[in-house]
């Protein structure tokens, strides 16, 4: 039967027809056996340990290399992992005290470990529950001596389809793969977010369907609508074909003009600038026209340690970014913890509510030390560029009144000290809670701009968790609740002559580009790979329309509608 529909979650955007190869993830079969010379055995785990460490450290470096410092970083817990007297000790113990093979003490502690971790209500430690299991799969296989699946036999156009994807499968993609499917996965998934770095269309989540796609088959995956369709028909493939030289076509004219600054059509500047996570996504920012940075989340620094980052540390990795963008505009927001964001050192308790919890501004007022450490950093590496700090998570106007006071309180420890540092900086918030949204005029008296995530902002808003599967076809940023908070931040950033951005996802959506310069955004911040295009359609915007459309945006019954309004208004 030709064009069978299928629907998945639409993970990592874009259009592609090509022929399915299964993704076969071999599992050894373990076989327990009593072990005699335990010295030995246990010598054979610290060889493989080795073998898997320089693996690991090969993968680390080829993902480097193709996608930057904080997909790599994925496999930095991957080796931390190996260097754990938890982990590798504790399968070393049990082969001397039970006498058991390798194989069956791995898979025994990779288990458990991993069962515990699955177990515990928090998004950053079930990731790690599947990072352990891909480090056990492959001691596994190494101990084993069977060879892993070959990505390099993978023919350029093929749709790889998998139950799962590990983060370590998706870096060994050979160049050219056309899309991937998988039945299981969110959008959250480290696989996705590196399909979304590498540019390849993925649909995950398929479920027991997935079944039905055999080797060879042709498919087509729609990656933004999360529609697969199996055994196209002439027809469809030829219109699928058609969409996709359409697609390549607007983002080979789009990159020609990514250093150009955006203009609407009628003349108005909206800033176009890019989100990034370390100093090493300062290249891809700018290779892809950033105009400057509209949020560096501060947290990596943080998180890539296993202490309090030092002010010096701090400082080195601010002027690296500060450098690289000269007098353009970069916003360094300050420590966002708490929520999914959990910092083992940090000892933070856990919590009923994590969202709602001691996150973000909240721990760093409670925490001034560790606040002021980082203020201090930003204050001294401010001299090296043009710096904006933003304050997370506001949602009242002390917060704001007391960061700004420890601000100006280490401005003078640094003068007092002879310390250099920056003249003036701009201080701004983000409106990520809807009551930062709904009163932020009053906000607005106390600060130089606002930046609108729209992450946080949808899932506090329609009160569905941003992480959780289950409640995904709830959390839309489109939906006209989020949209009129969003209108209501614009109208009171303009009233009070204040800058107003976005930085949340919401932003870096091409489709929704006339809409947000019509509901009154005068910057917009998104990861690099989404600029040239959002410049583009920035560039066809005529202010006038744009607005009406927003105001029929706003009157829409749903996410989905706002969505058929927006695809109606560029047709027109
Ligand atoms: C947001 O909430 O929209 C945002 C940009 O911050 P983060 O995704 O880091 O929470
Ligand atoms: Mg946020």
């Amino acid at each position: 039967m030709t064009n069978q529909a299928m629907k998945g979650v639409g993970a990592a955007p874009g259009l592609a027809i090509g022929q399915a190869v299964r993704w076969r993830k071999e599992r050894p079969e373990v076989v327990v056996t009593e072990i005699a010379d335990t010295d030995t055995e246990q010598k054979r785990l610290e060889k493989t340990v080795e073998e898997a460490r320089q693996q690991l450290r090969e993968l680390r470096q080829a993902t480097l290399d193709r996608m930057g410092e904080e997909e790599a970083g994925i496999f930095d817990a991957h080796l931390s992992f190996l260097d754990d007297p938890a982990y590798i000790g504790e399968m070393k113990n049990r082969i001397r005290n039970q006498k058991k093979n390798a194989e069956a003490v791995c898979q025994q502690v990779t288990d458990e470990m991993s069962d515990m971790l699955a177990s515990l209500d928090d998004e950053y430690m079930r990731a790690r529950a599947d990072d352990i299991r891909d480090v056990g799969g492959r001691l596994l296989l190494l101990l084993s001596g069977i060879q892993p699946f070959d990505p390099t036999r993978l023919e350029p156009g093929s749709v790889i389809v998998a139950d799962e994807l590990a983060p370590s499968d998706t870096a060994q993609f050979p160049p050219g793969i056309a899309a991937m499917v998988t039945a299981r996965g969110s959008k959250t998934a480290h696989a996705a977010i590196m399909a979304r770095t590498l540019g390849i269309p993925a649909v995950l989540g398929l479920g027991e369907s997935l079944e039905r796609i055999e080797e060879g088959d042709t498919v087509i995956v729609d990656g933004e609508s999360g529609d697969i369709t199996l055994h196209p028909d002439t027809e469809t493939q030829q219109q699928a074909e058609a969409e996709m030289k359409r697609q390549r076509e607007v983002r080979e004219q789009a990159l020609k003009r990514a250093d150009e600054d955006a203009f609407t059509a009628d003349g108005h500047r909206i800033q176009v600038f890019a989100n990034i996570g370390s100093p090493a996504d300062v290249d891809a920012a700018l290779q892809n026209g950033a105009e400057g940075i509209g949020l560096f989340r501060t947290e990596f620094l943080y998180l890539e340690n296993d202490h309090w980052p030092t002010e010096e540390e701090q400082v080195r990795s601010y002027r690296q970014v500060l450098e690289a963008f000269g007098d353009k505009p970069v916003v360094i927001r300050t420590l966002d913890i708490g929520g999914d964001k959990d910092l083992p050192y940090a000892e933070l308790p856990q919590e009923e509510n994590p969202f709602l919890g001691h996150r973000a501004i909240r721990f760093c007022l409670a925490n001034p030390d560790i606040f002021k450490t980082q203020l201090r950093a930003l204050l001294r590496a401010g001299v090296h560029g043009n710096l904006w700090i933003m304050f997370p998570m506001v949602e009242n106007l002390s917060e704001i009144r007391e960061a700004k006071t420890l601000l100006a309180e280490c401005r003078r420890e640094l003068e007092a000290e002879g310390a250099e540092v920056a003249a003036s900086i701009k201080v701004g918030i983000m409106v990520e809670v809807p009551a930062a949204a709904i009163y932020a005029d009053v906000l607005a008296r106390e600060v130089d701009f606002m930046s609108i995530g729209t992450n946080d902002l949808t899932q506090y808003t329609l009160a569905a968790d941003r992480g959780n599967e289950r409640v995904a076809s709830l959390y839309d940023a489109s939906h006209p609740a989020v949209l009129r908070l969003v209108r209501q931040t614009c109208d009171a950033a303009r009233n009070a002559g204040i800058l107003v951005g976005m930085c949340g996802e919401l932003a870096g959506d091409p489709k929704m580009t006339a809409a947000l310069v019509g509901l009154g955004l005068q910057e917009l911040s998104m990861s690099a790979g989404a600029i040239p295009e959002v410049k583009e359609e920035v560039r066809q915007v005529e202010t006038d329309p744009a607005r009406q459309l927003a105001d029929k945006a706003l009157q829409a019954e749903d996410g989905s509608q706002v969505r058929a309004i927006v695809e109606k208004g560029k047709m027109n």
